[in-house]
């Protein structure tokens, strides 16, 4: 990709997944089955920080989901010492709805601190507006982001009629719905999540799918100021990401704003 088209941009990488080397690999893989999508890399920072440079990406939002209550605690010590080693690196942690103990989770997050929290209601096989996940909302409302995968057809866990509900019983909530609000159910999403006061959305694995003018369609619906650029990475690259991004014809200044303006302004950093 030419860098005199997106070198005049600051771009940050708003939804971005890095794993543990050792089970990068495995993980690399079950995501690609799991969505049955190749990957483009493999999610180590390395290689992240390789693929986003090719833009000139110069912060990244890191995350991973925890499938098993189990793994929370070790998942957010290793985004923590990720962030620590890359300063361009901001953590979101994460836990599950099964966690013994929430507030453990939710105060273990905030001492590393990391930024948020990730949840996937697919991958952890729950209902996103469903009590035990309420529990969660609850604790972080006003405290901590959320961002949260939206959308599947495959499955109902996730989908945007759910994300709506949270929004409705925590209304200051700081929500951050992945993939323009609903992953192939984007019909469904900008039915139920424009005009939601602090509901904010990304455009990750989402380009590759939908045309130019409907993708375009409905970050004007959301709102410019409400959407962010991310990659998905290992899912996509960032040249490819950021080439489809492009083609939604938006100004210069409006591309700003999605590429890094609006992220740095809803976490309140320079
Ligand atoms: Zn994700």
């Amino acid at each position: 990709m030419d860098s005199e088209i997106y070198g005049q941009y600051e771009i940050i990488d708003a939804h971005a997944h890095i794993f543990p080397e050792k089970i990068a690999e495995n993980a690399t893989v079950n995501i690609g089955k799991f969505y049955d999508i190749p990957m483009e890399s493999c999610g180590i920072s390395g290689k992240l920080i390789e693929s986003g440079s090719k833009i000139g990406t110069s912060r990244y939002l890191v995350c991973s989901t925890a499938t098993t209550p189990r793994q929370t605690a070790h998942i957010n010590e290793f985004i923590a010492a990720e962030c620590n080693a890359h300063p361009e690196f901001y953590g979101f942690g994460t836990t599950h709805p099964d966690s013994e103990d929430l507030e453990a989770d939710i105060a273990q997050i905030k001492a590393l601190g990391l930024h948020g929290v990730k949840l996937h209601p697919d991958f952890q096989e729950f209902n996103a507006d469903s009590p035990e996940a309420f529990r969660i909302y609850e604790i972080i409302e006003g405290e901590l982001p959320l961002l949260i995968h939206c959308g599947d057809n495959r499955y109902d866990y996730s989908a945007p009629q759910r994300i709506a509900a949270i929004h409705k019983n925590f209304p200051k909530l700081q929500l951050l719905a992945a993939h323009l609000g609903g992953y192939q159910r984007w019909d469904d999403a900008e039915k139920c999540l424009p005009g939601l006061e602090n509901v904010r959305f990304d455009v990750s694995s989402s380009l590759a799918f939908l045309t130019p003018e409907k993708a375009a369609h409905m970050v004007r619906t959301y709102g410019v100021e409400n959407c962010f650029f991310g990659s998905d990475f290992p899912m996509w690259s960032h040249e490819e990401e950021l080439e489809r991004f492009l083609k939604l014809g938006f100004t210069p200044e409006e591309n700003q704003l999605i590429l890094a303006d609006n992220f740095k302004n809803f976490l309140g950093i320079e």
